[in-house]
Parts: structure tokens; sequence; C-alpha cells
């Protein structure tokens, strides 16, 4: 179970594409901080998983889910309860 879960893992740089979409500047270089454990990490590092229902953004550290984002019928849901900051540059 774990090894398939392994399997399906990706960094962070394959969320890239739609992070820019909804903030609209690069976002790859960001920051985050893991609401669970403090863990600070730029968004290329997260582990990344496509295939859960929406994209599930995971903290390289601990595990815990940091974002989770839905795209369908032409709106957004993104839910972010585990990342306590995100910072990034002004374009
Ligand atoms: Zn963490």
């Amino acid at each position: 179970m774990t090894t398939q879960i392994d399997e399906m893992r990706l960094d962070g740089n394959a969320i890239g594409g739609l992070l820019h979409e909804i903030f609209a500047v690069e976002m790859t270089n960001a920051v985050g901080t893991c609401a669970h454990c403090g863990a600070v990490n730029e968004v290329g590092r997260v582990h990344v998983y496509v295939h859960a229902p929406g994209t599930v953004v995971r903290c390289p550290d601990c595990e815990q889910v940091l974002m989770k984002i839905v795209r369908a019928k032409g709106r957004y849901w993104i839910e972010m309860t585990g990342t306590r900051l995100l910072e990034f540059a002004v374009p």
C-alpha cells in the first residue's frame, strides 16, 4: 500500500502550472509553513498526489496535508488549513 502511494507521488513542480493559474505568479519558489509540524519548504519540494479526488499537497517532513485543490465546473476549491503561512515574491 505504501509503495503504491509512493509511486503516485510527484514533487511540487507538478503543480507549478496549477498554482500559477490560481495566484497568477510563479509559485514553485514560494515558501510554505506546515501548520502541523512547522517545517518550512519551497513549493517545489512538497509531495503532490494528483490522482486523489483533486490534487493533494503534503508536507515532505511530516506527510500531513498542506493543501487540497479541486478544479471543476469552471471553479476552484482550495483548502489550506494545513498551511500556516504561504510566502512568495511580488512579481
Ligand atoms: Zn509538516
